[in-house]
């Protein structure tokens, strides 16, 4: 099967042409401009392909509801143009496929339980920890989808004794995203969170309030494994930080096996960075099923 997939991000959109094994044939990445902009680049790409279906990871907050008129919308983003537009109707319609549609986070989630690090798992959680942060949440075989979808990058979280970094989500302050994800960081300490030297105790406020978020999961989710992606965990120290503070915060608790080694149990992604296309590939695969 020819598949298209499309992994629709804020700043860019990564198109694909591959099949239901996950073999990407070709690729092209667009910037993320407005709609009018960016949309008919994309069909142009897509157009000169024989696709059966198209699969669609978008950045959201998106409509999953099946049987809802705004079923496949991107809702209330504040990106210029991207709010209540129908972003799987402009391709279906164009390019006469369905389209199999997901969080950008839900995708990135079952491209690593498929071909990444969460090969194995049936309930995984994919977290990424970049200009904000976003949780795919696979459970017992499922993409979690719910009311809305799962936001958990803003979840609430105990303050570490000292901290008094207001945060800076503008909803909630110093919510998980408020508080941990890049611009966060950057914005505590004033420099890039890049170019924040490895051993500084920066890390240590970072790698508290990603545990707490680890440990809320691993309590109500009850994931077999968490994998961590991002900008931000390209920190080399931070992985490392993350799971002894989990270790720590769990205090013994729960017995799982899994939990006993904690290197296997939070991991990087093992996709290479393409977890949100493949999965995106695999939306594709399954409304040809
Ligand atoms: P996005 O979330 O927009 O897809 P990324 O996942 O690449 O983008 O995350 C971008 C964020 O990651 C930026 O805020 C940047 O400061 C941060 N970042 C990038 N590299 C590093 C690094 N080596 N250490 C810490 N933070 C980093
Ligand atoms: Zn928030």
């Amino acid at each position: 099967m020819r598949l298209g997939a499309l992994e629709a991000g804020g700043t860019k959109m990564v198109c694909a042409v591959g099949d239901e094994a996950g073999h990407i044939e070709k690729r092209a990445v667009f910037p993320t401009g407005t709609p009018d902009e960016t949309v008919p680049e994309m069909l142009a790409f897509f157009e000169k392909e024989q696709i059966e279906a198209i699969g669609i990871a978008s950045f959201g907050p998106v409509d999953l509801r099946v049987g809802s008129d705004t079923w496949g919308y991107i809702t209330s983003t504040p990106k210029n143009g991207w709010a209540n537009y129908d972003i799987c109707g402009a391709f279906t319609g164009k390019l006469g496929v369905p389209a199999g549609f997901d969080t950008d986070v839900n995708g990135a989630c079952l491209g690593e339980l498929l071909y990444g690090n969460g090969r194995g798992c049936s309930s995984l959680v994919y977290i990424t920890v970049g200009t904000g942060i976003g949780m795919g949440i696979c459970a017992g075989g499922h993409l979690i989808h719910g009311m809305l979808h799962p936001e958990a990058g803003h979840m609430l979280l105990r303050r570490a004794p000292g901290d008094d970094f207001a945060g800076i989500c503008p909803y909630h302050g110093d919510c998980l995203e408020g508080l941990c994800c890049g611009p966060a960081i950057g914005a505590r300490y004033g420099i890039p969170a890049a170019e924040i030297p490895a051993d500084d105790p920066a890390w240590r406020y970072t790698a508290y309030y990603m545990a707490q978020a680890a440990v809320n999961l691993i309590l109500t989710v009850s994931p077999e494994r968490i994998i961590l992606g991002g900008g931000v965990m390209g920190q080399p120290r931070l992985l490392p930080m993350i799971r002894r503070e989990t270790e720590r915060l769990l205090n013994g608790y729960l017995k799982a096996s899994q939990l006993q080694d904690m290197d296997s149990y939070i991991m990087e992604p093992g996709c290479g960075g393409d977890q949100g296309i493949l999965g995106a590939l695999e939306l594709a695969a399954g409304v040809c099923k």
